[in-house]
């Protein structure tokens, strides 16, 4: 785990335990999908694996980091936009963009999206 977060006051093990009550669109006994709080398109879901790992940076188990791609799918799906088409997001570190240092994928869909840098 690197060195300047912790799990003791992450937000986003705390939603995984289901502290605040957070609908989740998603859950298994590896990770949670819940709609992100400030949504970049009409669908913006992220997928949050349930140990508190930062981020690529922390290597985490490669079957862990497969499991969350490998959900994306289906989350797309229960979301609706599975056909219509979906990007797969996941920033590390601060010029990324990264905000919440526990690992997340966001899955976001449901218009045309920009063909910009991602
Ligand atoms: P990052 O920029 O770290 O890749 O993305 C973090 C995302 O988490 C942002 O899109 C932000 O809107 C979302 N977020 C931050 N705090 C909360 C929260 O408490 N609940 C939910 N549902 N989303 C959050
Ligand atoms: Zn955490």
């Amino acid at each position: 785990m690197s060195k300047d977060t912790s799990a003791h006051d992450c937000i986003f093990c705390k939603i995984a335990a289901g502290d605040f009550g957070t609908d989740f669109v998603y859950a298994d006994e590896v990770c949670v999908a819940f709609d992100d709080l400030n949504p970049q398109a009409p669908v913006h879901t992220l997928i949050v694996p349930r140990e508190h790992v930062v981020n690529l940076n922390d290597d985490p188990d490669p079957n862990l980091l497969g499991h969350l791609f490998g959900r994306a799918h289906e989350v797309a799906r229960l979301k609706g936009v599975a056909d219509s088409g979906y990007r797969i997001i996941q920033n590390n570190g601060e010029d990324a963009g990264q905000t919440v240092m526990h690992l997340h994928v966001h899955v976001i869909g449901g218009s045309q999206l920009g063909e910009g840098l991602v």
